[in-house]
């Protein structure tokens, strides 16, 4: 995605941007439909505020019984976007948190491509479950206990 920022000459202008992204844009991430959302845009003089509210449809293994099943999420990021290279100024140690999520660009054109998805990943759960109360597969069979009571899990029972 790519945001042409040439009318942004003014402190203070900005500029809304909304979001419709095919999910074949990014073939890695497991969307299961278009990015949907708005890119806000504020010239700060020396910087260009980007904030980001995108909601997308993500299919996700659960970790339990591994079935996929589908998940929204809402995914925010706020970054700062600089023309020409970086500066570095002597003496300075610690980085703040804008200089972290600064990024330089060159002409007029920011491309949000790597970033969107950079945020989108980030923000994938790490350990997704189809449900808190999944009761996951049989260790013994494999059957998945949410739709079976298999065998094995009575035999277990008996025995105690
Ligand atoms: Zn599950
Ligand atoms: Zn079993």
């Amino acid at each position: 995605m790519h945001i042409n920022v040439a009318d942004l000459k003014e402190v203070g202008s900005s500029l809304e941007v909304p979001v419709y992204i095919n999910p074949e844009a990014f073939l890695d991430l497991p969307l299961l439909e278009p990015i949907k959302g708005k890119i806000t845009l504020v010239y700060r003089g020396d910087k260009y505020v980007v904030k980001a509210q995108l909601e997308i449809k993500v299919e996700l293994e659960c970790r339990r019984c591994l079935c996929k099943f589908p998940q929204a999420l809402q995914v925010d990021f706020q970054e700062y976007y600089e023309q020409g290279t970086p500066q570095f100024r002597e003496g300075q140690v610690e980085l703040q948190e804008e200089e972290l999520n600064t990024f330089y660009f060159d002409g007029e054109v920011i491309d949000l491509t790597g970033s969107i998805r950079e945020n989108i990943l980030v923000s994938l759960p790490w350990n997704p479950l189809c449900s808190e109360s999944c009761r996951g597969l049989c260790p013994t069979c494999g059957a998945n206990l949410n739709f079976v009571d298999c065998q094995c899990q009575k035999n277990d029972k008996t025995m105690y």
